[in-house]
C-alpha cells in the first residue's frame, strides 16, 4: 500500500479486535506475507466523511462469530499513532465528532419534545435516534442545523443482507437500530420540518433514514408533506434517500418539488446488486429510471455507493459504474464505507472471486478524470452547494 494512501485515524474513529481472526502482514525481516499467531486481528472503523481504501487482512477461523455491521478498514501504527489507508472524501463538517456538545444536544432535544408534545415522529427522533442511537443527523436536528432526518416507512420492499434496521431472527448479528413502528402523518412531518428549513444554516430535510424501511412506500404522504412545506417556505433542499425502486412515485414527488435523490447501492452491476438487495417486485433497472427521472426535472442525483475495497475497485465494477454515470447523467457519488463482515457478505452473495482490482483511489481518479462534473462526497449537499459553490469552505 503506497505510503501516501495512509492518514492518521481521524477523531471519531475506533479500533476493533476481531475475534476468531488472525492478522496477516508482511514480515519486516523476510518481506514474506505471514500469519500473526499472537492475539486477534485488528481493524479500524473510520468516521463519516472518510472513505477506506483497503480492508484489514486476516484469516478467519471456521467457528469465528459473524462481525457486526461496521466497516473493517486496515490499520497500522507508527510512533504511537494509529494510521489507516483512507481519504477525506467530503469537506462538509456536519458529522465531525468534535462538533457535538452533549449539553447543547440535550437542551435541543428537550425543547423539541416540549414544542411538539403530540408529535410521534419528533418523539422517535429525539428519544430513540438522538438520545439512544446517538444518530448524527438526529443530533443535528436537536441543535437546529444542516440536514434534518425524516424517517417515514415501517416497511421495505427489499431484503438487504446487511440491513441496518432489520435483521432476521435466525441471524446472529443484530441491526444497529430498530425500524420505525408507525406511519407518520403529513401533519407530523410538516410541523417540525418547516421551522427547520426556515431557520437552520444550510438547511435540508431528508426522507429515508437508517431507522426505517423504504420511504417510497409512503410516497403519497411524502407528496402531501412536500406540497404543504413549499406553501410555507422555498428555503433549503428536500431530499429522499431511497433504494430507487419506484420511478413512478419518484416522478410524482418531483412534480411537487422534490429537489434531490440519493439511491443506495452496493454495486453498479445487476447480479451483485440483486444478490444483496433481494428485491420484492422491483428490478435493478428501476434505480436507473429513478435517477434519470429526477435529472429530467433538473434535480440533483447521488448514489450512496457502498465501497468494498477489493471488489468495488474491480475492473468489472469500474466499467459498470462508468455506464451508470453516463446513462443517468449522475451528479454525485457518495463513497460510503460498507458496514458489513467481508467474509459473511461474500458468502451470502455467492462471490468467491472478486476479480482483478485497481485500488479504490486509482478508481476515484479515473472517474474524476473522465467525469469532471461528477462531485465526490459523503453527504447530501445543501441547496447552497447544489445551486452555488459546491466547494464551500466549511472550515471558516
Ligand atoms: S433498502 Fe434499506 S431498509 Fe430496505 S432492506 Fe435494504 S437497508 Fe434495509
Amino acid at each position: 500500500m503506497p505510503v501516501d494512501e495512509w492518514i492518521e485515524l481521524p477523531t471519531g474513529g475506533n479500533l476493533y479486535e476481531l475475534p476468531g481472526r488472525k492478522g496477516i502482514g508482511i514480515d519486516v525481516e523476510t518481506g514474506a506475507m505471514r500469519l500473526c499467531e499472537k492475539g486477534w486481528a485488528v481493524a479500524a472503523f473510520i468516521p463519516p466523511a472518510h472513505t477506506g481504501l483497503y480492508m484489514a487482512a486476516y484469516e478467519t477461523a471456521k467457528d469465528a462469530p459473524t462481525l457486526p455491521l461496521f466497516c473493517y478498514t486496515a490499520a497500522g501504527w507508527l510512533n504511537e499513532k494509529i494510521y489507516v489507508p483512507a481519504v477525506r472524501i467530503e469537506q462538509d463538517i456536519r458529522q465531525e465528532a468534535e462538533g457535538y456538545a452533549e449539553e447543547q444536544i440535550e437542551t435541543g432535544a428537550t425543547n423539541l419534545l416540549a414544542a411538539y408534545p403530540h408529535n410521534r415522529l419528533v418523539k422517535h427522533l429525539m428519544e430513540n435516534c438522538c438520545m439512544t442511537y446517538t444518530c448524527p443527523a438526529a443530533r443535528n436536528l436537536a441543535i437546529g442545523r444542516w440536514e434534518c432526518p425524516v424517517p417515514v416507512s415501517p416497511a421495505c420492499n427489499a431484503n438487504c443482507i446487511g440491513c441496518i434496521s432489520f435483521q432476521p431472527e435466525d441471524e446472529t448479528i443484530i441491526s444497529t437500530q430498530d425500524r420505525l413502528t408507525f406511519k407518520p402523518t403529513a401533519e407530523e412531518i410538516i410541523e417540525f420540518t418547516v421551522p427547520h428549513l426556515q431557520t437552520a444554516p444550510f438547511p435540508l430535510i431528508s426522507f429515508g433514514q437508517g431507522c426505517e424501511g423504504e420511504p417510497l412506500l409512503m410516497w403519497e404522504t411524502i407528496r402531501e408533506a412536500i406540497i404543504e412545506i413549499r406553501k410555507h417556505t422555498q428555503k433549503g433542499s428536500i431530499n429522499i434517500n431511497t433504494n430507487g425502486s419506484m420511478p413512478k412515485a419518484v416522478k410524482a414527488l418531483c412534480e411537487v418539488g422534490l429537489n434531490s435523490i440519493r439511491v443506495s447501492t452496493n454495486s453498479a452491476r445487476k447480479n451483485i446488486y440483486t444478490s444483496y438487495y433481494l428485491p420484492n417486485n422491483y428490478a435493478f433497472e428501476d434505480l436507473f429510471e429513478s435517477l434519470k427521472t429526477v435529472r429530467s426535472y433538473g434535480g440533483w442525483t447521488s448514489i450512496n455507493y457502498f465501497v468494498f475495497p477489493g471488489m468495488t475497485d474491480s475492473i468489472e465494477e469500474y466499467e459498470a459504474l462508468r455506464k451508470l454515470i453516463r446513462e443517468t447523467d449522475l451528479c454525485m457519488i457518495q463513497w460510503r464505507n460498507f458496514n458489513i463482515d467481508p467474509d459473511w457478505y461474500l458468502g451470502k452473495i455467492g462471490v468467491t472471486d472478486t476479480g482483478e482490482s485497481m485500488g479504490v483511489k486509482q478508481m476515484m481518479e479515473l472517474i474524476r478524470e473522465e467525469f469532471p462534473n461528477v462531485k465526490f462526497g459523503y453527504f447530501n449537499p445543501s441547496m447552497e452547494r447544489i445551486k452555488g459553490n459546491f466547494e464551500i469552505d466549511f472550515a471558516h
